[in-house]
C-alpha cells in the first residue's frame, strides 16, 4: 500500500511538472506578453493589418483567404502540426471585436513560445486556423451585419454573403474537428436573474434541434468546464450559458451539423475593467481549452460545471437610475409634476466615441438595479429639452424642490439656472448636492 502511494504520488508529481501551466499563470503570460495594443471597438481592419505583420515576422503563416463585399482582405493564421484541427473565427459580427485581438495574442504567443515543452506540445497535438475579424465592413463601420446588411450569422444556409461562403468553404475544405464562434453580447447581460454582469457566456453548440448527444459535443462540454473553471479564478459570478435555442440558418448550429462540433464565447462587459480585460478573460480561456486538448486534462473535467451553469438573463440591470424625481411634464397644462423613476443606459459604441444616454423607462419604483444609482428625491427634475420619454437623451435638469420655477419659461436654464445638470453620462454641475444610492 505504501509502495503503491509513493509510485502514485510520484507520478502526479511528474505529471504536475510536465504540465504546470494554471489560469494565473495564463493572465500573467498575457500581461508580459500581449501585442494587442489597442481597445477592441477601436481596432480597424488597418489595424488587424498591422497586428498581422508583426505575426508574420514571428513566422507564423497567414494566408489571405477571401475578401469582404467592400474587397477588404480576410485573412486565415495557422499554426501547429498536430492532427487535431482547431478552427476559430471571431468578429462575424462587426460590432463584436473582442476576440479578434484575444486571437492576435493567442496565435503570437504560441509562436514566441513553440519551445517550451508544454507550447510544444499543443503544436504536437493540433493544428489551430483562426480567422480574425470574418466581417471586416461591418467592423469599419462598427455594425453586426455586413455591407449588403445582412446577418452573417443567419446566412449559413442561404450562403448570400461573401463572407458566409467563405466560412462555409474554409470548414468543409478542411473539416476541423473543433469549431470556437467567438462573439460579444449586450453588456447588460446577467447571470440568470442576478444583477451581476455576465462577462463571459458559453455555449456547446448542438447540431439538430432535438439536441442529440455525441461524442464532439460531450467532449466540448468538458473543455468548456476546463475554461469556466479557469475564469472562476478572475470572474466568479460573471459566468452564465447563452440560450441554446436551435437557430437553423446560425453558423455555430451548422457547424456542428456540418460535423465541426462548434463552442460559443460571447464577452459581455464588466463594470469597472475595461475591454482589455476581457481580451485577457478570452486568452485565458483558448490557452486552457488548448493545454487541456494537448494533455489530455479534457478527458477528466467534470462536464457539470458547463451545464449546471445558469442562463444568461436580461433586463435587471442599466447603467443609471434616478429614484423618485419629481418629474416636470411640459407637455400638458398646466405643468405636471410626479414622482418617477428614470433609467437610462449607455449605448454600445467605439471606446474612443463619445456614447450617448438615453432614456430606457420612467416609472414607479423601476424594478431594476444600476451600475449608478442616484436619491432624487429631493428635486425637480426636467428633461433638458421638454422631452421625458423613453428613447430621448437622458439630459436631466435637476432643481431643489423648495425653488420656485415658471416651467413654460421659454429660456428655462438661463432665467432658472439648475441646481445640477445631468448630461452625457455624468453630472457636469452639482454633482456634490446628489446622494448617491
Ligand atoms: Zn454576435
Amino acid at each position: 500500500m505504501r509502495h503503491f502511494l509513493s509510485v502514485f504520488f510520484l507520478i502526479l508529481v511528474s505529471l504536475m511538472t510536465a504540465y504546470p501551466q494554471t489560469a494565473e499563470q495564463f493572465a500573467a503570460l498575457w500581461d508580459d506578453e500581449h501585442i494587442s495594443k489597442i481597445f477592441p471597438s477601436d481596432t480597424r481592419h488597418s489595424d488587424l493589418k498591422k497586428y498581422l505583420d508583426q505575426l508574420r515576422k514571428m513566422g507564423l503563416k497567414i494566408d489571405q483567404v477571401g475578401l469582404s463585399n467592400a474587397n477588404r482582405e480576410i485573412y486565415q493564421i495557422e499554426w501547429g502540426k498536430g492532427p487535431l484541427k482547431v478552427f476559430m473565427w471571431s468578429q462575424m459580427h462587426g460590432d463584436e471585436p473582442t476576440a479578434t485581438p484575444a486571437l492576435i495574442d493567442m496565435f503570437a504567443f504560441l509562436q514566441k513560445n513553440r519551445d517550451k515543452d508544454w507550447v510544444k506540445k499543443i503544436g504536437e497535438t493540433m493544428t489551430i486556423r483562426g480567422v480574425p475579424m470574418l466581417n471586416p465592413d461591418g467592423a469599419e463601420l462598427y455594425q453586426r451585419r455586413n455591407l449588403q446588411g445582412i446577418d452573417i450569422n443567419r446566412d449559413a444556409v442561404d450562403l448570400k454573403t461573401p463572407e458566409g461562403r467563405l466560412l462555409k468553404q474554409l470548414r468543409d475544405e478542411w473539416s476541423p474537428a473543433i469549431g470556437f464562434n467567438l462573439h460579444n453580447q449586450q453588456e447588460l447581460t446577467t447571470v440568470g436573474s442576478t444583477p451581476k454582469q455576465a462577462s463571459i457566456s458559453f455555449l456547446v453548440v448542438f447540431g439538430d434541434e432535438a439536441k442529440t448527444m455525441n461524442p464532439g459535443h460531450e467532449r466540448n462540454q468538458r473543455l468548456t468546464s476546463a475554461m469556466i473553471a479557469a475564469l472562476n479564478k478572475f470572474i466568479p459570478g460573471h459566468i452564465a450559458r447563452y440560450a441554446d435555442d436551435w437557430t437553423p440558418t446560425a453558423f455555430g448550429d451548422n457547424f456542428s451539423a456540418w460535423g465541426t462540433p462548434a463552442i460559443l464565447i460571447e464577452s459581455g462587459g464588466l463594470n469597472g475593467k475595461d475591454e482589455m480585460y476581457l481580451v485577457k478573460m478570452n486568452f485565458v480561456a483558448y490557452l486552457t481549452a488548448l493545454n487541456a486538448l494537448a494533455t489530455g486534462s479534457e478527458k477528466t473535467q467534470d462536464p457539470n460545471l458547463y451545464i449546471n451553469l445558469p442562463e444568461n438573463g436580461s433586463g435587471g440591470l442599466i447603467h443609471f437610475v434616478f429614484r423618485g424625481a419629481n418629474l416636470v411634464d411640459t407637455s400638458v397644462t398646466p405643468v405636471a409634476i410626479s414622482p418617477r423613476d428614470i433609467s437610462a443606459f449607455s449605448e454600445r459604441r467605439r471606446a474612443s466615441f463619445l456614447r450617448s444616454i438615453k432614456i430606457r423607462a420612467i416609472g414607479v419604483q423601476l424594478p431594476v438595479k444600476g451600475f449608478q444609482e442616484f436619491d432624487l428625491s429631493g428635486f425637480n427634475v426636467m428633461q433638458r429639452f421638454g422631452k421625458a420619454k423613453t428613447g430621448e437623451l437622458a439630459d436631466l435638469l435637476v432643481y431643489k424642490r423648495e425653488r420656485n420655477i415658471d416651467w413654460t419659461s421659454t429660456d428655462l436654464e438661463k432665467q432658472f439656472p439648475p441646481d445640477a445638470i445631468f448630461s452625457a453620462g455624468k453630472w457636469i454641475k452639482g454633482e456634490n448636492l446628489i446622494p448617491k444610492r
